[in-house]
């Protein structure tokens, strides 16, 4: 049987390399591998590749695109997935402890957002930094639904504020709500919730979906929520990652379907953001609220 090690077919998909003048044959890659599926091939002269599988044991297919082996090569010698190591972030640009800190506490849910779309150049942008977010497996199998435009916004806003009162005279509420519950959330709407108990009137939403059964599919939207939440912190936005539509939309598909949401794809939160129209000068002081068990065996 003939293997394609560095050939044709992971040019195709892996689109691993290493560059045998760079390499100085530490080892540190093969160590790495979250597969184990990296070896010195001593008929390469000793070029680091990839393994095909043999006998069962995982090689090239279970490649888990992490990229250690990129991050972790100290002459730069590794490529995949057809990136340059040149163009990584290295650890002297991250952020401070001291600097997340402070982004945390500074960070707030935002009920009350300006009537002003935030551009489109930014809010993608922020889309693209999701896809560093951590997934099961490793398996980037989230989309995203976002509303760019204000225009669009009111116009879902009515849709589902309408067919939310329609529903709830035939005696069905958003999610798990009932009819006193249901009475509550209108009684707030015009203070409140600013006249949207759904969507709080931003401009904008994004929906974090996962295809259901497959992977961590009831944990990854919720991961990728919360670091949607810090960016918009980062850049001076308002967010809040709301549930109440996601009950609201629970009881209607067609307007699911709507947002590029098949019945296949789960999504647990929906996040309102924009420019916030109130300014906070100061963090919030949560210390001390939290139980903390220490675990000793
Ligand atoms: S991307 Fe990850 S799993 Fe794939 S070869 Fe590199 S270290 Fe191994
Ligand atoms: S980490 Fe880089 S230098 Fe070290 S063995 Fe792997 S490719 Fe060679």
């Amino acid at each position: 049987m003939t293997y394609l090690y560095n050939g044709d077919f992971l040019t195709e998909s892996f689109r691993f390399r290493s560059n045998p003048e760079k390499c100085i044959h530490c080892g540190r890659c093969i160590d790495v591998c979250s597969s184990q599926i990296l070896f010195e091939d001593p008929e390469a002269g000793g070029e680091v590749r990839m393994r095909p599988e043999v006998d069962g044991v995982c090689g090239w297919a279970g490649c888990y695109r992490c990229q250690r082996c990129m991050a972790v090569c100290p002459t730069g010698a590794i490529s995949i997935l057809g990136k340059d190591p040149q163009d990584s972030v290295t650890p002297d640009q991250q952020a401070t402890a001291d600097q997340l800190a402070a982004l945390m506490r500074m960070r707030r849910s935002c009920r009350n957002f300006l009537d002003k779309e935030v551009p489109r150049e930014e809010i993608d942008e922020m889309l693209q930094l999701l896809e560093n977010v951590p997934t099961g497996s490793n398996r980037q199998s989230l989309e995203f639904s976002v509303v760019y435009e204000k225009e669009t916004m009111d116009k879902l806003r009515k849709l589902v504020h309408d067919r939310a009162f329609e529903l709830a005279e035939e005696g069905v509420y958003p999610g798990t709500f009932n009819k006193t519950d249901w009475e509550c959330q209108i009684a707030l709407e015009p203070t409140r919730n600013h006249g949207d108990m759904f969507f709080l009137n931003a401009p904008h939403i994004l929906v974090v979906s996962s295809p259901k059964g497959v992977g961590c599919w009831h944990i990854d939207p919720f991961l990728a929520a919360s670091w949607f939440d810090l960016i918009c912190a980062s850049r001076g936005l308002g967010c809040i990652i709301e549930t109440m539509p996601v009950g609201a939309l629970s009881k209607m598909p067609e307007v699911q379907s709507l947002l590029g949401i098949p019945e296949d794809r789960y999504f647990g939160a929906i996040l309102a953001f924009g420019y916030p129209a109130e300014d906070f000068v100061r963090g919030v002081q949560r210390e001390g609220i939290m139980t903390t068990h220490e675990i000793k065996l």
